[in-house]
């Protein structure tokens, strides 16, 4: 079959195998070694690469204090390699040394015919090999349209503007159904190079000054997210994944566009193929950067439409939807100037009270509508 982007990696990873340059025992132990870590260049037998890889998360997670005893974590799934990986570890290393925590699966289904679905099917095995509950929200109930369906009416251009706001706040709001206090996502430490990179060259010093914590923490009641991966190589979870035998679905979204955080992405893998250490490097330089702390920051409030938390008195997916359901999509995601933005705002804000003494819609109602109509509708 066409070779996917963890066959790529398996290959790229046997080309460097030790029996090119071979050496006679594995760096920890006796054994013969079966491959080379990609972080470290090391030599290792299949055991001692699963200790060194579970010791490196246990450590990740205890240095941050990312957990505490007795709290209900959610853990965002997709079905996919990093977040099967995530379940898999953190149900292992909680059994292991005691984190006492209550562990949750959630996943979003975006609504993407041949991607998701079938990627959900290979988590509800995981649900059962694993034994945690598995909830999933839609972005159908959610907010009403697929991602098939945007992607219809809003071209193929801007597809993940709409499905990464929509994802984030899908994710809290299923963390707050489960009643979870933390939030775990499976970002690699790929993942998080490529953010600093694109934050750094972007400019944009808030998200920067976040993008490479552990833990963040939104504030306005949402759980706080964390990222036990977040030094883990891409390259080592798919050799985990592979060695464990572990179930995932391995392809691409259908709409990942071939620009898709591209720069940042070729930028970090050419950097790792001079030097390996520098992924590692770059998150730990970011970790050090230290900002101002009288630097003015957006303050928070809660959308006067859905009521989550939103810089802006209406949020960004309200913003988006807006333009959906109005049939002007791509105005929704344009660069719009900040004062037509405000116009938008205004306008939506004045539809929404006129429209108050009726329900805004069923997606409105589910996603918490402040209408009247639609708190009496939640009501019953
Ligand atoms: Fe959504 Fe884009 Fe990711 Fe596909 S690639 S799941 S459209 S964010
Ligand atoms: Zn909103």
């Amino acid at each position: 079959h066409q070779p996917h982007q963890s066959c790529h990696l398996i290959l790229e990873l046997q080309a460097a195998s030790p029996q090119r340059q071979p050496q006679r025992r594995c760096r920890f132990c006796e054994k013969k070694p079966q491959l080379r870590r990609p972080k470290t260049g090391h030599a290792v037998c299949r055991d001692c690469f699963f200790w060194a890889f579970e010791a490196e998360t246990h450590d990740t997670i205890v240095s941050s204090r990312m957990f505490s005893p007795g709290e209900r974590v959610a853990i965002g799934a997709s079905g996919g390699k990093d977040s099967t990986v995530l379940a898999y570890l953190l149900k292992t290393l909680n059994e292991r040394h005691n984190y006492g925590l209550d562990l949750r699966l959630l996943a979003i289904d975006e609504g993407i015919a041949g991607y998701r679905d079938d990627s959900l099917d290979a988590l509800r095995r995981t649900e059962v090999s694993l034994g945690l509950p598995l909830t999933i929200f839609t972005y159908r109930d959610l907010y009403g349209w697929t991602m098939d369906e945007v992607v219809r009416a809003a071209g193929r251009r801007s597809n993940c503007t709409f499905c990464g706001v929509f994802r984030r706040q899908a994710l809290d709001r299923g963390a707050g159904h489960l009643k979870a206090d933390k939030l775990a996502t499976g970002h690699n430490a790929d993942d998080v190079a490529e953010t600093v990179v694109m934050n750094l060259l972007r400019g944009d010093a808030a998200r920067l000054s976040r993008c490479a914590d552990g833990v963040t923490h939104t504030g306005g009641g949402l759980p706080a997210r964390c990222k036990p991966l977040k030094y883990a190589y891409e390259k080592e979870i798919v050799l985990y994944a592979y060695f464990k035998r572990l179930d995932y679905f391995a392809t691409e979204c259908l709409y990942a566009p071939a620009a898709y955080r591209g720069h940042a992405r070729a930028l970090v893998k050419d950097l790792e193929r001079a030097r390996p250490a520098a992924l590692l490097h770059i998150i730990q330089a970011a970790e050090q950067i230290r900002f101002r702390t009288d630097a003015r920051m957006p303050e928070l409030d809660t959308c006067r439409l859905c009521g989550y938390v939103s810089s802006q008195p209406v949020c960004k997916a309200c913003v988006l939807l807006d333009g959906l359901n109005s049939g002007n999509p791509r105005l929704a995601v344009g660069k719009s100037s900040a004062c037509s933005a405000k116009q938008q705002q205004q306008r939506m804000l004045t539809d929404a009270g006129r429209n108050s003494a009726q329900c805004c819609g069923s997606a409105g109602a589910r996603r918490g509508c402040s209408g009247s109509a639609c708190a009496a509708a939640a009501d019953s």
